[in-house]
């Protein structure tokens, strides 16, 4: 869950990289670093803890360059010290990278045989060797990035500079978001549209597998196949970008009193006229025998409540799993079973990895999920958008009141269609849900 930022600039970055990674504070960190380039040659600062230090550091320590890449991190291989902080670095190549590579013991065991020397414990330091040596066979940036990627076992995204190209940046996103920005003769790269609010409402989000070469002019996406691919360029709204704590001392104090607005709003986007529940795209209970709801974390505990209303109501029977348990049991799906995956960010990793299972069951695949423009949203059969707007806090507050408003609309939805409810019930329900905002 930790950010990256990068800048293929026409002025100086550094400042900028920190105060972009500041906006992607609230995911949580440990540490956090920066990587430019000025006159051909690659610098980095780096820090442990807070963005504070890290700003201590670039004001005693400055940074030149108008390229540059910026991390925070959240340890998974290493402890959280400085040399294990990104960006990693090795000769002429620095990187940061999100996620968990998870073949890099075997990948490190034949670099060290090789000769390369390592400087952390991170899985992460493998993709700057394997760049190098590319490198050193003689081979350009491009290819070897393409190289390296090919060898990359895990879910990961990460943003490449070169020593001696300061144009050039290449990115990559496998299982981790990443959002590339459209500037006035920039390119901006984050891992999520709120990384890139103060340099640009233009967000084109890569696809899952894709890899792109970035200059200051704009950007050459790929496929995982090495075809060239356009993706389309949305405008992000203003107030999907705000990060704004408004009058409130915490995001989650904020988020919390946002709570009447934003099911209210929710609810309203799942009530039809008549008092009736309704969903823009048709989905039919009476046809699924069973339903398994599958989340991590507070999202879980969602599915878990749901449950209860699906099988009571709906008379359907439901089971809420945990998506971390559920993708490595691989369970066998009944034909006529539907699944339905809730994440407020619509990136959680086991979730996405249990939503691919099912698809590659032929199961119908339905998720409530916040961000539109995410990965488990795109790749759902269905989608169900809580309206909670950003939910910067780490403890879910807003968007978990959300998903149940959903989720029970969903229930009621089912009872009808499986003729447990009638008209009636159902818009008494309804019209008790509607109470829910002013109480
Ligand atoms: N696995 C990498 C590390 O431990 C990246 C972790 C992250 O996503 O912050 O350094």
């Amino acid at each position: 869950m930790c950010g990256i930022v990068g800048i293929v600039g026409d002025k100086p970055v550094a400042r900028r990289l920190l105060d972009s990674l500041k906006r992607l504070e609230y995911r949580g960190y440990d540490s956090a670093g920066i990587a430019t380039i000025y006159q051909g040659t690659v610098a980095r600062r780096r820090a442990t803890g807070k963005l504070v230090n890290l700003d201590d550091v670039l004001r005693n320590q400055p940074l030149d360059g108008n390229i540059g890449i910026g991390h925070t991190r959240w340890a998974t291989h290493g402890a959280p010290t400085e040399e294990n902080a990104h960006p990693h670095f090795s000769n002429k190549v620095a990187v940061v990278h999100n996620g968990i590579i998870e073949n890099f013991r075997d990948l490190r065991a034949s670099l060290e045989d090789e000769g390369y020397i390592f400087e952390s414990q991170t899985d992460t330091e493998v993709i700057v060797h394997l760049c190098m040596k590319y490198l050193s066979e003689g081979k350009t940036p491009l290819e070897a990035a393409k190289n390296t990627l090919e060898h990359l076992e895990g879910a990961f995204a990460l943003c490449l500079i070169f020593q001696d190209h300061d144009g050039l940046m290449i990115i990559a996103r496998k299982g981790s978001p990443l959002a590339l920005g459209y500037g006035d003769g920039e390119m901006y790269v984050g891992s999520d549209a709120i990384a890139l609010s103060p340099f640009t409402n233009r967000v084109t989000y890569l696809e899952e597998g894709d890899y792109a070469v970035v200059t200051h002019n704009g950007a050459d996406i790929f496929t995982e196949q090495h075809e060239p691919v356009q993706r389309r360029v949305g405008i992000i709204p203003a107030a999907n970008m705000m990060v704004d704590k408004g009058e409130y001392r915490h995001f989650m104090a904020k988020e919390i009193h946002e709570q009447p607005g934003v099911v209210g709003y929710t609810l309203g986007h799942y009530t039809g006229q008549g008092g009736q529940v309704a969903t823009q795209k048709e989905i039919d209970f009476s046809k699924i025998d069973s339903l398994s709801i599958i989340a991590c974390g507070t999202a879980s505990y969602a599915g878990h409540v749901a449950k209860y209303w699906f099988e009571k109501l709906a008379r359907l029977p439901t089971e809420s799993d945990i998506a971390s348990e559920f993708r490595y049991r691989e369970p066998p799906m009944q034909k006529n079973s539907a699944s339905l995956f809730i994440s407020q960010s619509g990136e959680t990793a086991d979730t996405l990895a249990a939503l691919r299972y099912c698809k590659s069951q032929n199961i119908q695949i339905l998720s409530i999920v916040n961000a539109a423009q995410s990965s488990i949203a795109r790749e759902s059969d269905i989608l169900l958008q809580t309206m909670a707007g950003p939910e910067i806090g780490v403890a879910s507050t807003k968007a978990f009141t959300c998903q149940l408003m959903v989720l029970v609309c969903l229930a009621i939805m089912a009872a009808r269609q499986r003729n447990h409810i009638t008209v009636s019930p159902e818009q008494e329900y309804i019209q008790q849900l509607l109470e829910v905002p002013r109480l």
